[in-house]
């Protein structure tokens, strides 16, 4: 029997105790000091107690070397099947275009391209998907540029585009900065709308420094008068809000707002947090943004000293939050990026992308819809081939099960190369969450 090669193991943040977890195997454990150094005293080639040694093969933390590359095959192959059979997300972009001018936006790059859209391109657009994926279960995401402008022949567009949906059968998810939101009500009613996702990135003037109109003009008021037209009428919303060192400090404002307003109590009310990050281009500013560990610290220190944010958003820390809501772990993540499998990204020029992370970049264009159809295979192969047994420093890593080798674009914009790696702060983020949600929580 050896150690298993998927156990991560470590101290809890703040705490004497140390957690044990096998992915493969789904087991979870806190183990108190003693059992620490046990497990301490194992990798060190030592042996250790027999009861204890007998629970820890009990529970798939030794193991025997052949029967976990089978359990591993048949695991895989479980991964594979449910994948094919999951739901596929579509992105449109109907314009890239936008009314906001971020100061952080990646999509600043984009030259706008000369054509327009057309009911021509959406109706090309439908007939593709409906082949493409026929048989699939699917959801349409309109993303952006900016999707609901509030001019007259964007409305237009942008009914025609949700009535077509409609035909199809298709469930919509818009992802909007919320400034007209408030004008497309009644035309959003006509669809069947699984979530508006609205972006605010603090409270009144620390939102409007980040997120203003082109050309200068607050947008803090028309958003919030947005999500609350939204509420009242059904439509679900997902806030999201993007965080980087400028705004972090009024997380809690944000919170004790969004709980004031009773968003937070309204069940069709969810919130995300986005971490801030080079995507596309060296920002001008990289200081202020956090890596993935460090958000996740300061987030864990902000919720010690103001709780209720909690009720606004919880933290996932890796798997920990899923473990806790759950008392299980999920399945092992092979594959944490779903470009070109459980996702795809198509745009009003009539180009088609592995996703909203490649998403009008000419050169990761991987065919088209409109006017003639036509595909890359050879790189949509690359895409699609993408999971933690194609990557060899991931295939060797312990964290593999729970990171699943991070996001192919973010890869492939550091190393040129679509199968690489971009490395989660797994063990990291269990410290934290551990603590969080099972120390603190006692
Ligand atoms: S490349 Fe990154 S952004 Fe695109 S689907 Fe994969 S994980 Fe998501
Ligand atoms: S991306 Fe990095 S952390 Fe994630 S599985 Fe691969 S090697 Fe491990």
């Amino acid at each position: 029997m050896v150690y298993s090669k998927h156990n991560i193991f470590s101290r809890i943040t703040g705490s004497e105790n140390f957690f044990l977890v096998n992915l493969l195997s789904g087991s979870a454990d806190i183990l108190n000091p003693q059992e620490g150094h046990m497990v301490h005293d194992l990798l060190n080639g030592n042996m250790t107690a027999d009861d204890f040694r007998e629970s820890l093969i009990q529970k798939g933390y030794l193991v025997d070397e052949k029967e976990e590359t089978k359990l591993y095959r048949s695991k895989y192959l479980d991964f594979i099947d449910t994948r094919d059979n999951d739901e596929v997300q579509l992105f449109f972009v109907p314009n890239y275009s936008c009314n906001f001018a971020c100061t952080y936006c990646y999509q600043d790059e984009y030259a706008p391209a000369k054509q327009e859209l057309t009911t021509e391109i959406i109706d090309a657009f439908f007939r593709y998907i409906s082949h493409e994926f026929a048989g699939r279960k699917k959801y349409l995401t309109v993303f952006g540029g900016e999707p609901l402008l509030s001019s007259a022949k964007q409305k237009e567009l942008i009914a025609y585009l949700l009535q077509q949906a409609n035909q199809s059968n298709l469930e919509v998810c818009l992802v909007t900065n919320g400034y007209s939101l408030s004008g497309y009500i009644d035309i959003l009613k006509t669809a069947k709308i699984r979530e508006i996702q609205v972006t605010l990135d603090g409270v009144g003037n620390v939102h409007d420094a980040r997120r203003f109109l082109k050309g200068g003009g607050a947008t803090f008021e028309k958003i919030v008068e947005g999500i609350d037209a939204c509420l009242d009428s059904q439509l679900p919303v997902n806030l999201r809000m993007v965080i980087d060192k400028e705004n972090i400090d009024d997380l809690p404002e944000m919170a004790q707002f969004a709980i004031d307003k009773g968003w937070t109590k309204n069940e069709l009310f969810k919130t995300q947090l986005g971490r801030n990050y080079e995507l596309h281009h060296c920002q001008v500013t990289s200081e202020k943004l956090f890596s993935r560990i460090s958000l996740y610290e300061t987030i864990y220190q902000q919720v010690k000293q103001h709780p209720h944010i909690l009720e606004f958003y919880k933290p996932a820390y890796s798997i920990s939050k899923f473990l806790f809501e759950n008392g299980s772990l999920p399945d092992p993540l092979f594959d944490a990026c779903p470009a070109c499998k459980t996702e795809w990204a198509f745009d009003y020029t009539g180009h088609i992308f592995s996703c909203t992370a490649t998403v009008g970049k000419a050169d990761e264009s991987l065919g088209t819809f409109y006017p003639d159809v036509s595909r890359k295979d050879e790189m949509i192969a690359v895409w699609e081939n993408r999971d933690v047994t194609a990557i060899s420093e991931c295939f060797t890593c312990s964290m593999q099960l729970a990171c699943g080798g991070g996001c192919g674009s973010v890869a492939k914009n550091r190393t040129g190369d679509v199968c690489s790696t971009d490395c989660r702060p797994v063990k990291e983020l269990l410290e934290l969450g551990f603590s969080a949600y099972f120390e603190n929580t006692k």
